[in-house]
Parts: C-alpha cells; structure tokens; sequence
C-alpha cells in the first residue's frame, strides 16, 4: 500500500515493539510520531540559531526571531488564518484555559470596554457537548464555577444505531439566548466522529454565542480552513500532527484577541510598564507571556511544510481507507463493539471499543506483547464512555504513516484476546 508520507521518514517506526516484534504504532490520537525532517528542523535551529525570541539586538537573538515568526506565518496560512492571529500555546488545553480564563477576566471588569461583551454571569450559559475531551469541559466548568454562569451540552445518540456517540442534533435547543459561549470538538477523541460544524455554528450565531473549537483531532486528519467554518476561535496541540511536544495554538479572529483580556502576564507581553500600571502589546503578544518554546515552533512549522507537501487530502483520504478496514475488521470479532459511529462516513480513524469481559488494560496489554501500540482507559472523556455503558474503552488510532499491513496485525492481536482469557 503506498502512504502520503514515506515511512523511512519516521525512524522510530523502524524500531522494534516488545520482545522483539514488529512495532505497530496505533496510538496517533495520543501523539503522533515525527518526520526526520522535523526532528531536523529542531536541530537545525538549535545548532545554528537559538537564542531568546524578540529580547536581543544581536544575530541570534534576531534569527531566532525571525524563525519564530516564520513558523507562525506556516501555521496560520495552514489553517486558513492571518499572522497574527496565531498565538503561540503549550497545547491544546493551555489555549483552551487561555480562552476561559480570558473570559473570566473580563467578568471582572478587565480589558475595558471592548471586553464587556465577553461578561459572565447568572443567568448567562455555556454549551459544551458530551463527546468533549476533560481539555475542553474543565475549564468550562470552572469558569461557571468562577462567575455563577450554568453548563449545558449537546448530548450524543445512544448506543444502538449507527450513528451512536455522535452528537444529537435533536439536543441543539440547549443553544438558547442565554447562551454566551459554545466550546465543541471538531471530531471526537473517542469516537472519531466529525461534528456538525455548521449546524452548531448557525445555532450559536443566531444567539450572538462566541465559538470556540478545539480541533485538535481534526487538523492533523484533513484540511481545515478556520475561516470556512466560521468559528471564532480554533485550538490545536503540535504533536498530533507529526509536530513536538510543548506547542500548540489558539487561533482567533483578530478583533477577538484584540478584545480579549489578557491571561498570564509578566515578560515579553507589555507595552509600558510603571510601579502603578501596564499597557499590553497587540495580540498574538500580548497572550505570549515569558520566554517562549521557540525550537518547538520552528518544529511545528516543519511539520506543516510537511504535511503541505504530502496533502491534507491525501491524507484524508488513506486514513479513510484504514479507518474503514478497523471498522469491517473489529465487526467480524466477536465480543468486541465499537465506542462511537459504526460507519466509516463522517469520522477519522479513531476507533474506541470495548472488549466484552476483558479489563481494556488487559487489551492494550495483550496486543502490546505483539507489538501492537494502542490506547487503553477513557481517553481523558468519562462523559461519553457512560452513554457506553462502560468507564474505559481501547482505542486504536491511525497516522498517515499507518499501512494496511498495521491495521491487520492490529486485528489478528484483537482476535486472540478473547480466547486468551478464555471468554469466548
Ligand atoms: N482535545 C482533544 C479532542 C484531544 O484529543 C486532546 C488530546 N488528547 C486534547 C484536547 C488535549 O490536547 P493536549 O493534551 O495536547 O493539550
């Protein structure tokens, strides 16, 4: 089967599994393995340019500033953004308690007029949906906790059809005018799916709602243009999308971020400073306290070089493949049942299931020792799991490095494992 990408790229897939197997990484979801070409690009700027970004007047200090920004400029073209609409993260959940956090300050009265719009209070609502990683519900939680606002969510069809654990449409009338922000997932963690973005979008729009998607699942898996979608505010974390660790970003429409009250503060993220007050600098800066993770960002830019070159669409299109071989393949296994849509229409490849009377721990164990790397509890998401009936699943998840030939011996561990404990 031939890959968008080329598999030579990612030396660790060369690598043994246990005891000497053949490593068969399907644990994408959780972080994604990177190219030669990333690892290179870090390297690179660590042996030739590192230096604090936008603190020195000498040669390193300006390099390394202008292969920070550089790597903004890629990430944001990726995403169908403007430059400086891109503020730099740790992850995905920093940018999402960035927003919140944001918000809270602006119920106390920070950031002025432009930010009184952002106000929370009693009476006012937040919508969430049940399928939210903890990233995206937490801090939603405690920012109602913080300024007296209620929770509500969109719900998810129950098990038993096809389209169980998308969301349910029928459940969107929790968008109402007391709604002030909806925060939904692109697609799932766990069940893969892809969310009803335009319907969600439309709903919150007729309320004035501010939206804010986290796409951390759906940005590395197939082109997302934030503009298109008509969000206004987007997160995502670069290491699932063959990205390092320790960047992310929060993408939002510029009249936002200029709005928005500023979170953490200190270095870096001021304009004038005296013992009585500060004035801010403009967004992305005034959001990007202290010193910054700048080889992490020259990585992600790589990252988006390279994922550029092989084609999102490309992309797409073999994980679908794959996605749809996990699907047909686990419903020929007995007492294995998928947490999350049935169908391969409408998702990306990852795939929750459980495995009848076996301890998911137990799973990810057994195709451990065959070199078959998955994922195993709740996929920081209990909420959906209790549609499921059940409070952790395994998780298999694919990259665009993934073959036929992974998802195979992905199915022939998953066979032995029922027999193995004898429950079948
Ligand atoms: N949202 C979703 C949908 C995720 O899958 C994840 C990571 N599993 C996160 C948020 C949090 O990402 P990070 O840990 O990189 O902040």
């Amino acid at each position: 089967m031939t890959t968008p990408v080329s598999i030579s790229d990612f030396p660790i897939l060369a690598r043994p599994g246990r005891g000497g197997s053949r490593l068969v990484y399907l644990d994408s979801a959780a972080t994604a393995q990177r190219p030669t070409q990333v690892i290179e690009a870090e390297r690179e700027f660590l042996t030739t340019a590192n230096g604090a970004v936008k603190r020195g007047s000498h040669l390193l200090a300006e390099e390394a500033t202008e292969a920070y920004e550089n790597a903004r400029a890629k990430v944001a073209s990726f995403i169908g953004a403007e430059h400086d609409e891109v503020v730099w993260t740790k992850n995905s959940t920093e940018a999402l308690n960035l927003v919140a956090y944001s918000l809270s300050n602006a119920t106390l009265g920070r950031g002025g007029e432009a930010a009184r719009r952002f106000a929370l209070g009693p009476g006012d609502e937040i919508v969430v949906t049940r399928a939210e990683h903890h990233a995206n519900l937490v801090p939603w939680q405690e920012l109602c906790a913080r300024t007296g606002a209620q929770l509500r969510w969109i719900d998810v069809v129950p098990m038993g059809s096809a389209d169980q654990g998308r969301l349910d449409l029928s459940t969107l009338g929790v968008i109402n005018e007391k709604t002030k922000v909806v925060a939904f997932a692109h697609v799932s963690n766990v069940t893969g799916a892809i969310a009803p973005v335009d319907e969600i979008v439309a709903a919150a729009r007729a309320v004035g709602a501010l939206v804010v998607l986290d796409a951390c699942q759906s940005v590395p898996h197939f082109p997302v243009n934030v503009t298109d979608l008509g969000v206004d505010a987007a997160v995502f974390s670069g290491h699932k999308m063959l990205g390092p660790t320790g960047v992310g970003a929060l993408w939002a429409k510029a009249e936002i971020l200029d709005a928005l009250p500023v979170f953490m503060t200190g270095g870096s993220m001021v304009e004038v400073v005296t013992m009585e007050e500060t004035t801010y600098a403009k967004a992305p800066a005034k959001f990007e306290a202290g010193t910054q993770m700048v080889s992490q960002a020259v990585g992600l830019g790589a990252a988006v070089d390279y994922l550029n070159k092989a084609g999102m669409d490309s992309i797409a299109g073999h994980e679908q493949v794959l996605t749809k071989r996990i699907l047909d393949g686990i419903a020929t296994i007995e007492g294995v049942r998928v947490v999350g849509p049935t169908s391969d229409e409408n998702r990306v490849g990852a795939v929750a299931f459980v495995v009848e009377d076996v301890h998911p721990h137990d799973v990810g164990q057994v195709l451990d020792s065959r070199g078959v790397e998955i994922r195993v509890g709740h996929h920081c998401a209990q909420p959906i799991h209790q549609v499921f009936d059940t409070f952790a699943s395994s998780r298999a998840s694919v990259g665009p490095y993934n073959t036929e030939a992974d998802i195979d011996a992905f199915l022939d561990a998953l066979s032995t494992v029922r027999p193995y404990f004898g429950v079948s």
